[in-house]
């Protein structure tokens, strides 16, 4: 037990320092201020040791005054007066101690969300889709408010506490050493009943905070599924779902609750059995006159304030193991090396000609489950180059190697001969547009989605690349026309409307080489001939790589690569392939006939 203990103790040093070691470099700005909390936090102490001194004093003269009056008087108007200014320094104190250790707060609290989210922003895709949004959501948001009450609170009380608590052992042992080694027999006890009744504790909390985030979670998914447990008459399992871990939720609650009750009596115990102790010998030494009487009410009144670091350090203990907690995944995501690292010195080209080139190009998500084998592609500027293939044969991961997301294990990708990873990102990106099937819009107006692609470009030409896209007329006929406000918060669109948005994204970004996922869900002919009008107007002059799965586009195609599997398996143009007899010439076929159904 004891070994555990220490062991955990151990574990949770090091988590500390590990932590510590995240936040030493966001302390510095704060490094003068924190200085300054550290004085008046030493004011406070101060001020807070003076009080039961003074009143010692008030005791020792009501008890020598005899008969000199008036000048016990004068000394009682000084005490009154001194106690007056300690409160006051300490009030004083107190504020400027609140005040600006939430500043330093809450400004490291920005300083870190800034970093996390700067640093999050560096991350390829893969990186977020191996992780559930909500949960890095809440590293930016959750995780470094967290930081905050730990420390413009836990350290700040706890550090005011443990001065006040050396500070009063100092003025006990000056006033009476052997008094104080007999006050002091139940601290051990007390802080043994807090370190074993900590850790159970900490356990029934963390698993209250567990059973709430799977509480918060079925209900989550339920609500959405709402209409799946109707239909499937699924409502009594699910209630019994929720009543489930609701029950454990509220005994895990009262189980923590109860371990923290108990913790009350063992420090109550403790400063009272200390008191006692005091009271007992010290009143036998009083009344054998070895001891002024003044010096055992200032030992009672202290005493009553010795123990308050271990309230403080409990009452802060969850917050400051929460906090800590926090650091380390923030710590987490900071240190981590982004998969596709930016060449710091890389070249930075304007506008590449467009000559995009994949040579011997490995590529696996998982170790061991290539998901790319030796590909070999090369499309020349202003040509169309169009992937084929069934689901899952690699065209999005090519396309997404293209644009960086991912470095290849082997073999190299080349923009105009330059290497990828030796070009700047930013150069790279600047140089390419993509045209997805999913379109994400962002919650603000259309004009603000289309000046997503340029946010230097003028209304006019705002206005002109929804012309080329074919987006104009519907812009036009939405309630506030441009000023429309879209994304979740606002009118919903088409899928063809936000396809229509996208190219012109893509439009006003005018960048030399652009990838194309052609959409399979389909819209009504009109809008899809629209659609391809403006997509054409699009490629037009750029170099393009398209995931083909129209007829016509496969066919307009300079070149194309069938894909099965990861590696290529035929390449050519339409009329080069279509007469080879193999995949190419299967999937024209099946299209052929969906298209005859
Ligand atoms: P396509 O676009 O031709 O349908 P993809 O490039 O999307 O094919 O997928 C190729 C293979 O890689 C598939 O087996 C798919 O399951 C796998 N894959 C795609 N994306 C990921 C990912 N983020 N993590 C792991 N595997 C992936």
């Amino acid at each position: 037990m004891l070994l555990k203990l220490c062991l955990n103790l151990e574990k949770r040093q090091l988590l500390m320092l590990k932590a510590l070691r995240t936040l030493m470099p966001f302390f510095k700005p704060y490094l003068g201020r924190m200085l300054f909390v550290l004085t008046s936090v030493l004011m406070v102490t101060w001020a807070g040791l003076l009080a039961p001194w003074l009143v010692r004093e008030l005791v020792r003269i009501v008890t020598v005054a005899e008969g000199d009056l008036a000048g016990a008087t004068q000394t009682l108007g000084i005490i009154t007066f001194a106690l007056l200014i300690s409160y006051l320094l300490r009030s004083a104190g107190q504020f400027i101690n609140f005040h600006v250790s939430h500043v330093v707060a809450f400004g490291l609290v920005h300083d870190l969300q800034v970093a996390v989210y700067q640093q999050l922003q560096r991350f390829s895709p893969a990186y977020f889709e191996d992780r559930q949004s909500g949960e890095i959501v809440s590293r930016v948001v959750k995780d470094t408010v967290d930081v905050e009450p730990i420390i413009a609170d836990a350290v700040y009380d706890f550090v005011v506490s443990f001065l006040l608590a050396v500070g009063i052992i100092i003025v006990l042992v000056s006033l009476n050493p052997t008094l104080t080694l007999l006050a002091m027999i139940p601290v051990p006890f007390a802080f043994g009943a807090v370190i074993l009744l900590a850790m159970p504790m900490q356990r029934a909390f963390k698993q209250e905070s567990e059973n709430y985030g799977e509480m918060s979670g079925l209900v989550q998914d339920n609500v959405s599924g709402i209409k799946e447990i109707q239909v499937f008459n699924r409502e009594q399992q699910e209630l019994k779902r929720v009543r489930h871990i609701s029950d454990r939720y509220t005994g895990q609650s009262i189980l923590a609750r109860k371990l923290t009750a108990m913790l009350f009596p063992s420090i109550e115990g403790a400063t009272g059995i200390s008191i006692v102790l005091v009271v007992w010998f010290g009143g036998q030494q009083a009344l054998a006159g070895n001891v002024p009487i003044e010096d055992i009410v200032a030992f009672v009144l202290y005493l009553t304030m010795l123990y308050q670091p271990l309230w403080t350090l409990l009452g802060t203990a969850e917050s400051l193991q929460g906090g800590i907690a926090s650091v380390n995944r923030i710590g987490e995501v900071l240190s981590m090396q982004p998969q596709v690292a930016d060449a710091p010195d890389g070249i930075d080209i304007d506008r590449v000609k467009g000559r995009v080139a994949m040579e011997g190009v490995y590529f696996a998500y998982r170790q061991g489950v290539d998901v790319l084998r030796d590909i070999n592609l090369t499309v020349e500027p202003g040509q169309t180059l169009a992937l084929v293939g069934p689901t899952g044969a690699g065209k999005s991961t090519i396309v997404s190697m293209v644009a960086r997301f991912y470095d290849p294990q082997q073999g190299r990708i080349r923009i105009d001969d330059i290497d990828l990873r030796e070009m700047k990102l930013d150069a790279l990106r600047r140089n390419l547009s993509m045209v997805l099937q999913d379109v994400f819009l962002f919650n603000g107006t259309v004009r603000d989605n289309i000046r997503f692609g340029n946010p230097n470009a003028t209304n006019e030409e705002v206005i002109e690349a929804a012309k080329v896209a074919n987006a104009h007329d519907f812009i036009h006929s939405l309630p506030d026309g441009y000023d429309t406000l879209i994304g979740e918060r606002g009118v919903k669109l088409s899928g063809g409307q936000k396809q229509r948005l996208s190219i012109a994204r893509a439009v006003l970004k005018d960048a030399p080489i652009l990838i194309l996922d052609e959409a399979t869900s389909s819209v009504d002919t009109e809008t899809e001939a629209q659609i391809q009008e403006a997509l054409e107007r699009l490629m037009k002059g750029r170099n393009s790589i398209v995931i083909a799965h129209r007829l016509s586009t496969i066919r307009n195609a300079d070149q194309i690569i069938v894909l099965d599997e990861g590696q290529v398996v035929e390449t050519g143009s339409h009329e080069e392939i279509v007469t080879n007899d193999g995949l190419y010439a299967r999937l024209v076929a099946r299209q052929r006939e969906a298209l005859a159904l």
